[in-house]
């Protein structure tokens, strides 16, 4: 078979180990009590990357991230709640969209999308609006690659006591999060991202104490995100319905995989590494960023298109796959823009060798 004809600059799905893909190659059975107890050591080790302790939780939902982001808001914001959206890209944007799917009570706090939500219009809104129960920040926004400061919106969270929820989608395991510390009362995240599984499930670390109150609050039957919770608990791993059981076997292996590396800070070394070497040598060859550096995450950079040359997309794209590397296009609406992740099994030779192929194809540009 020929697989691996190119390795992906995209933030999740994202390139993989051989060994991760190896775990994929065993058919496992969702009754055995092997397989349940894979899904309960990754349940405490997911724990354990968040700086957990028993008062948090881990509950793993069946579908990609936006199945857990849906899971959390559907299961645990009551009809009486109201969630302040801190918008500043196209996910936190697309919590507004779940939010109108189930009727969910929302204001939205809209930030442009080169700029951090800041802590005092948050703190505006909250004063002026005693109704809100919760408030939602994603912290690794994938639109642009800007990282949010959930440490101030956490810190206001607690000082008006509200709950918290994260969408640290494409942070969690890349950059490290001491959620209590922070105050999250539900962190989403998904298999396919900085943990460098396979797609196919999200995880929930939740707060105990605010999950048991949320019993038979769900507006769905497959995401009632307390129905998994307890089913997991009683039953010691077993999900509600068919879990997705190669991608559970890759996960743990990629959870061995990022214990091996040294765990999170580690990683997001090696991340902060690569992503500044990549910013660094894309901006020597003429592009520029989308977000200035101060702002700048490190897992995905957006750039303009360099309009001074004769530019297509399209064509770099082919060109760039063909020499081994697949790109993400822009998610910007208001203007022309491509991403470049750098999560996954990349690593500084990599760099080199995409800044090479970049300035190979740039030259060819007039
Ligand atoms: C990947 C991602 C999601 C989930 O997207 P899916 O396509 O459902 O996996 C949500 N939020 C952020 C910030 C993401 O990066």
């Amino acid at each position: 078979m020929d697989k691996n004809t190119y390795k992906l600059l995209t933030p999740g799905p994202l390139t993989t180990t051989e060994t991760v893909k190896e775990q994929m190659l065993a058919d496992l059975c969702t009754w055995d009590e092997e397989y349940k107890q894979m899904t309960q050591q990754i349940r405490s080790e997911l724990l354990h990357l968040a700086h957990a302790d028993s008062a948090y939780t881990t509950v793993l939902m069946q579908g990609s991230g936006t199945f857990g982001v849906e899971a959390v808001f559907s299961s645990v914001i009551g009809p009486a709640d109201k969630v302040l959206i801190a918008v500043n890209g196209a996910y936190s944007q697309r919590m507004t969209e779940i939010c109108r799917y189930h009727q969910i009570p929302y204001i939205a706090v809209e930030t442009e999308y080169d700029k951090i939500p800041d802590a005092g219009d948050l703190e505006t809104v909250l004063r002026d609006d005693p109704a809100i129960t919760h408030i939602t920040m994603v912290h690794s926004e994938t639109t642009t690659g800007i990282l949010n400061d959930i440490a101030a919106a956490g810190a206001l969270a607690a000082a008006y006591h509200k709950k918290f929820i994260v969408d640290a989608m494409s942070s969690f395991g890349g950059v490290d999060i001491d959620v209590p510390a922070v105050g999250i009362t539900y962190l989403v995240s998904s298999a396919n991202k900085c943990i460098q599984g396979v797609p196919g499930f999200s995880f929930i670390i939740a707060r105990k104490d605010d999950l048991e109150q949320t019993s038979g609050m769900a507006r769905s039957l497959a995401l009632d995100l307390y129905a998994q919770w307890a089913v997991m608990e009683r039953d010691g791993g077993k999900w509600c319905f068919t879990s997705p059981t190669h991608v559970v076997a890759a996960f743990a292996q990629a959870l061995r995989e990022l214990r091996a590396e040294g765990g999170v800070p580690v990683r997001q070394q090696r991340y902060i590494h690569t992503n500044t070497m990549l910013r660094d040598g894309m901006e020597a060859l003429g592009f520029r960023a989308y977000i200035s550096r101060d702002v700048q995450g490190p897992i995905i950079t957006t750039f303009l298109y360099p309009w001074d040359r004769a530019f297509d997309f399209q064509d770099m794209y082919v060109y760039l796959k063909k020499h081994g590397y697949v790109i993400y296009p822009g998610k910007l609406t208001e203007q022309d823009t491509f991403r470049l992740g750098n999560i996954g099994e990349i690593y500084e030779e990599d760099i080199k060798k995409i800044l090479r192929i970049f300035a190979e194809y740039m030259k060819g540009l007039v």
